[in-house]
């Protein structure tokens, strides 16, 4: 660990050494954990834990990044992302629209674990509501790593945030270079740099020290034109998710409706599928007022509402092209507004 906090100096004088530009850019760091802020016991060794530098640190390691803008910090929470949870995400929320709200704030960056990136920046996208850049992320190797990715990628979600083409994209995704969407980014690999991918439609962006080339622009609801707030709201409805498998039986929808929730989105297999002993008993759910989202474990590709489902006339809702974490993040929102499957259905259409 001496070396550890060693290097991480070393990068700070480098840092501070760079001298103070004139910049324009005022930018917010919540900072949540992660890789990004994690140590291992030695560089070069497998295994670390995530979240153990601060909002400082971070920044300090960063050589440069006083020319990009001017950078001020704040520790929201300092845990892997594993531990992520709704207590958390409102927090996080506030904290973010507090951000947005500043006039002495022109962008936010959020650093945060890669685990469940794809969960929080959705879930901040729907709830943050403001046209001003907002960019999470992260690092698939912890701080004292021998080539350790995080300072590149901050770097980068700094300049993103910085830049007048990210205004009203929403929450946006920067690792490896690339930018996503919030909505559409996923983890696709466990421990590959070149982990995040927006599957169905491609990144939002490139980013390669901190120069942007942007793509197509997001199509779906998110931000100043989102219906959902979180504001004044201690918790969000419970929702569960259930994977799906040859042979899947209705003990644990039983029991999660038993234990309290109100929403249940299904991992299905290929287009949203399930046993027909579980379609039953999902079907008499939602009869008795539980929403269920069929959504699918594929990892790619739309559920299809009416296909091989009658959804109609079992009163289900189909994902669309939202994973399993996604739509439960919808799902968790859509039902502070209605239990109706068909509103619903239309958040999952239009969001
Ligand atoms: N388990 C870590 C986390 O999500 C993984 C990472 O950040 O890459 O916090």
């Amino acid at each position: 660990m001496r070396m550890t906090m060693k290097s991480l100096a070393l990068l700070a004088c480098l840092s501070l050494s760079s001298g103070v530009a004139a910049q324009s850019s005022r930018i917010r760091l919540l900072a949540t954990g992660g890789t990004i802020a994690g140590a291992q016991a030695k560089p070069g060794e497998y295994g670390y834990k995530s979240g153990t530098f601060n909002v400082q640190d971070l920044i300090s390691a960063v050589p440069d990044l006083d020319k990009l803008a001017m950078i001020s910090g704040e520790q929201v929470v300092n845990i892997g992302s594993q531990d992520m949870n709704d207590e958390v995400w409102l927090k996080l929320a506030s904290r973010l629209n507090a951000a947005l709200a500043s006039p002495d704030v022109d962008g936010v960056v959020i650093t945060h674990g890669t685990d469940t990136l794809e969960e929080t920046s959705y879930f901040l996208s729907l709830v943050a509501h403001s046209d001003k850049p907002v960019v999470m992320v992260g690092s698939m190797r912890p701080a004292t790593a021998i080539s350790a990715d995080g300072p590149g990628n901050l770097y980068n979600a700094v300049a993103t945030a910085s830049s007048s083409g990210a205004r009203g994209r929403g929450v946006l995704v920067e690792l490896n270079d690339e930018i996503h969407y919030a909505r559409n980014v996923q983890k696709t690999n466990t421990s590959s740099v070149q982990t995040f991918s927006s599957v169905n439609r491609g990144p939002a962006g490139l980013v390669n020290t901190g120069k942007i080339r942007w793509f197509q622009p997001m199509d779906k609801r998110h931000g100043t034109t989102s219906d959902f707030s979180v504001d004044g709201l201690t918790k969000l409805p419970r929702v569960d998710i259930l994977y799906a498998y040859p042979n899947m039986s209705v003990d644990l929808i039983d029991a999660a409706i038993k234990d309290g929730a109100q929403g249940l989105v299904i991992a299905g297999v290929g287009d949203g599928n399930m046993t027909q002993a579980a379609l039953d008993r999902l079907a008499a759910a939602a009869k008795s007022g539980v929403v269920v989202v069929r959504s699918s474990r594929v990892g790619s590709g739309i559920v299809y509402r009416n296909n091989e489902v009658d959804d109609d006339k079992l009163g289900l809702v189909a994902s669309g092209e939202l994973s399993p974490g996604k739509s439960r993040v919808l799902l968790q929102l859509a039902l502070t507004k209605t239990k109706d499957p068909r509103a619903i259905q239309t958040y999952f259409d239009e969001y």
